[in-house]
């Protein structure tokens, strides 16, 4: 999970909180990514951070409209209580711990850093948003989502081997470390990962 800024005055979505102008400013604002999973969406669902159901009041709130993949909006459902991206006093990146798997079939791990009940249900639902298959759709979905960040973990692995590379000139040392800087900006996909595969390197954090 990532923070965002949500701009205020936000787009009128007093009537529709799908229209052309909601969901444009919502793309812009989350940098076209999920803000479960950081998969960068195809085909969007604008996703209510507080269920809504029977509350018009929620339904239509600028602030309780969120950008998410068909995936984690129906593993969401009804969820609350968990860490707020758009809350600008948690470091949600920092609260959940994610890292990449050696072969793109096994699990995602997903780690809360702190034991406070939103950080922990944030978690548990991280978890499932990555790692959950207990339907055949939801097996198809895991297996295009590991596929695509192993896809990156590969790009990851590549440019810190480019750094250890005692034949890589400066220039090309260089370039390796602007890209490793510019994956765990808050606008790349998959953008925990590459912080926590950073934080977690005792040769990449020295850099
Ligand atoms: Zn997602």
């Amino acid at each position: 999970m990532f923070n965002v800024t949500r701009p205020h005055p936000g787009p009128d979505c007093s009537t529709d909180y799908r229209s052309k102008e909601t969901v444009t400013a919502l793309r812009e604002m989350f940098f076209g990514k999920c803000y479960l999973c950081e998969d960068e969406v195809s085909d969007p669902v604008v996703e209510h951070f507080m269920p809504h159901e029977g509350d018009p009041a929620k339904k239509y709130d600028w602030n309780n409209l969120y950008y998410a993949c068909h995936r984690c909006n129906s593993i969401k459902g009804t969820t609350s209580e968990i860490l707020d991206c758009c809350d600008s006093t948690t470091d949600v990146s920092q609260a959940v711990k994610c890292l990449c798997p050696s072969v793109p079939n096994e699990a995602i791990v997903v780690e809360n850093q702190q034991d406070d009940a939103k950080t922990q249900n944030t978690a548990r639902l991280l978890d499932k948003c990555y790692n959950e298959d207990n339907t055949g759709i939801r097996g198809i979905s895991r297996e295009a989502l590991h596929e695509k960040l192993f896809e990156y973990y590969c790009k990851f692995i590549s440019n810190r081997r480019t750094l250890k590379n005692h034949d890589a000139s400066p220039a090309e040392k260089e370039k390796a470390k602007e890209h490793l800087m510019q994956m765990k900006d808050v606008s790349y996909p998959f953008s925990v990962f590459w912080k926590w595969h950073i934080l977690s390197d005792a040769f990449l954090t020295k850099l």
